[in-house]
């Protein structure tokens, strides 16, 4: 089955909306029209807006957002909800980073509640699943991967399962400068494939998209792209740079 690859930037917490500015002024006019490729950006919150201005009338690039309360309004200090991201022209949420994770106790649990109302809402979220180090050298890999997927999507349903992206991104390769091997990547994307044939069917299992994230660049990304079973990037530092961004965005392009 062929899959619409899709290539998203995570800015983290980098561009101010001036800084951000720059970036789309440079990165935009290179994409004036749909490509073979979804092509998305995800700013943090306060340059949100600015960014959907210059973005959301761009037919070839969306907007995401790098998280969402599961909340829909009231007293959570601090969070931003469904509602607000409608407004600005979201279309996708980054949920379950694995810095979300690690620096601020996201369990799949609360990923899982956030998915379902990103759902619910009219989002597609960009589910993020991946191992530490320590949990592949302890032969671990897949029992993570499985308590990953299964826990944070539980409850959702075949048919939604068509909004969901996911990026498989090993902690390790996050922002480390080192990246899985073609190999490897393939091997962990087969793997969560075979689970959501578990957890579904082979329809969904072939319809998903699944991004690689792990230090994903101009020098690599052609290579991890023709594995059959990635689907695209989630690009945190590579990202940051307009002709990086494009250059990984190409090669997607050409594999298409
Ligand atoms: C990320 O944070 O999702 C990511 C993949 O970062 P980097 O590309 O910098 O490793």
């Amino acid at each position: 089955m062929s899959r619409k690859a899709i290539i998203a930037a995570n800015w983290k917490m980098n561009m101010t909306p001036t800084e951000a500015r720059t970036f789309l002024d440079a990165f935009l006019p290179k994409f004036p029209e749909a490509t073979g490729v979804d092509i998305v950006i995800a700013p943090s919150f306060l340059t949100m807006p600015m960014a959907a201005a210059q973005i959301v009338p761009n037919a070839a690039v969306d907007i995401s957002a790098q998280n969402m309360s599961a909340e829909a309004s009231g007293a959570y200090t601090g969070e931003v909800s469904a509602a607000m991201l409608k407004e600005v022209g979201t279309k996708y949420v980054i949920l379950g980073h694995s810095e979300r994770r690690s620096l601020y106790g996201e369990d799949d649990a609360i990923i899982n509640k956030k998915v379902l109302a990103a759902l619910e809402n009219g989002f597609s979220p960009i589910l993020c699943i991946g191992e530490t180090l320590e949990e592949r050298e302890g032969g671990k890999l897949e029992d993570v991967l499985r308590g990953q997927v299964q826990g944070s999507l539980a409850g959702v349903s075949a048919e939604q399962m068509a909004n969901v992206v996911i990026a498989y991104e090993p902690v390790w390769a996050i922002g480390t400068g080192v990246t899985a091997s073609p190999e490897q990547a393939q091997e962990a994307h087969a793997f969560v494939r075979s689970l959501l044939q578990e957890q579904y069917d082979e329809a969904v299992a072939g319809a998903t998209r699944i991004q690689y994230g792990g230090s994903a660049k101009p020098g690599n990304a052609a290579e991890l792209i023709s594995q059959a079973d990635i689907d695209g990037f989630l690009v945190g530092g590579a990202s940051l740079d307009p002709e990086s961004f494009a250059a990984i965005i190409q090669a997607g392009v050409d594999a298409a």
